[in-house]
């Protein structure tokens, strides 16, 4: 059962950034204003994710790491929601099949910290031996320690590529993550060394962050665009088939028709998550090259909030492509939004 396991695992934890991505999004969920991340040999001797969110009772740690155990379902009706991005309980689980995984955490109730280690979906030692959690020091918040990831996985620890190129991911999902919440401080370090590779402040904006993360010179282009079904509807072009059917908005932070760059960046957050969608950045690529400057590829941070219900639940979450309801809708909305933004700025240029 454990080799079955740790096969599934491995199909969730693809490298150690997807690892960290899922830790992440915990310590976010749990409302932490700061996140440190510190790695070891591109995550693959170390991962660690230090936070000061709401940390995780006591009686909760035994089945911590069992699959399905999510606090994040509240009523029947949050199942279906869950399910759009989450992995149902199933990220800590697969970790610590594929990983030696402990925990330390603390509540604000709590008056001392907890440390739990786990292996193959429960609290064990290293050698599969029961093991209790244990009081200890510790601030509020949790830290997560993953060590030896893969090492029981061969085939996915040959996958890996060298570790500054694992690193340069983790630092690309973090620089992502902290884009995303300008409120929050995070730091990125590589273990040993005493000044981190990434830190932003906490109280930030977005704008500000992005300045911060992927300098002046893309910051200084931004422009800030939002597309909701209703935007745009008031220059009398009525048409009913092009509106959405649920309520959704997006917010867009493009870079402007004199922003030249090889490669494109493109950012995708569907309600907080951090997706991949091959068919939007496609579009959005093509307004840039087509239309506003040839050869030319944009910055673009996208953050589109739909109706979770609308989010292809059938789609596993490995697949990091996303599809969800009236996508294609969604897309060309936000396209001609932001092309009628681009269109403006350069004839006002112009003339
Ligand atoms: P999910 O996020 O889908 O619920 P996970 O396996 O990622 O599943 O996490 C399982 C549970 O562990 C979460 O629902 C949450 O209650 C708890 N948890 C994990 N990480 C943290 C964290 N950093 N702070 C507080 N609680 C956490
Ligand atoms: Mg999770």
């Amino acid at each position: 059962e454990a080799v079955i396991n740790r096969i599934a695992a491995g199909e969730i934890i693809h490298r150690p950034s997807s690892a960290l991505k899922e830790l992440l999004e915990n310590s976010l969920d749990a409302g932490a204003t700061s996140v440190r991340v510190t790695v070891k040999d591109g995550g693959m001797k170390l991962l660690q994710i230090q936070d000061n969110g709401c940390g995780i009772h006591k009686d909760d740690l035994p089945i911590l790491a069992e699959r399905f155990t999510t606090s994040k379902i509240a009523s029947f009706q949050d199942l279906e929601r869950l399910t759009t991005y989450g992995f149902r309980g199933e990220a800590l689980a697969s970790i610590s099949y594929v990983s030696h995984l402990s925990v330390v955490t603390k509540t604000k109730k709590d008056i001392c910290a907890w440390r739990a280690i786990y292996v193959d979906g429960a609290l064990a030692a290293p050698d599969g031996s029961p093991i209790d959690p244990k009081p200890c020091a510790g601030n509020d918040g949790t830290t997560i320690t993953v060590e030896n990831l893969f090492y029981n996985t061969p085939t996915r620890l040959s996958a890996l590529r060298g570790s500054s190129e694992e690193y340069s991911r983790i630092l690309d999902v973090v620089t992502k993550y902290a884009v995303h919440n300008p409120h929050v401080s995070f730091t990125c370090k590589k273990s040993g060394s005493s000044a981190p590779d990434l830190t932003t402040p906490s109280g930030s904006n977005t704008k500000q962050t992005i300045r911060l993360m992927y300098g002046p010179t893309i910051a200084k282009e931004l422009i800030e665009v939002s597309v909701s079904p209703s935007s745009g509807e008031d220059s009398m072009d009525v048409d009913d088939d092009a509106t959405a059917e649920g309520p959704w908005k997006a917010e867009v932070l493009c870079t402007g028709p004199n922003y030249e760059a090889k490669k494109m960046v493109f950012l995708l957050f569907i309600n907080h998550r951090l997706v991949e969608s091959q068919r939007m950045k496609k579009a959005l690529e093509t307004i840039y090259s087509g239309i506003i400057s040839k050869g030319s590829s944009p910055f673009v941070y996208l953050s589109l909030q739909i109706d979770p219900h609308s989010v292809d639940v059938n789609v596993h979450p490995t697949k990091r492509e996303v599809h969800f309801l009236d996508e294609e809708l969604i897309t060309r909305k936000i396209c001609d939004t932001v092309i009628e933004v681009l269109l403006r700025r350069n004839t006002s240029r112009v003339f």
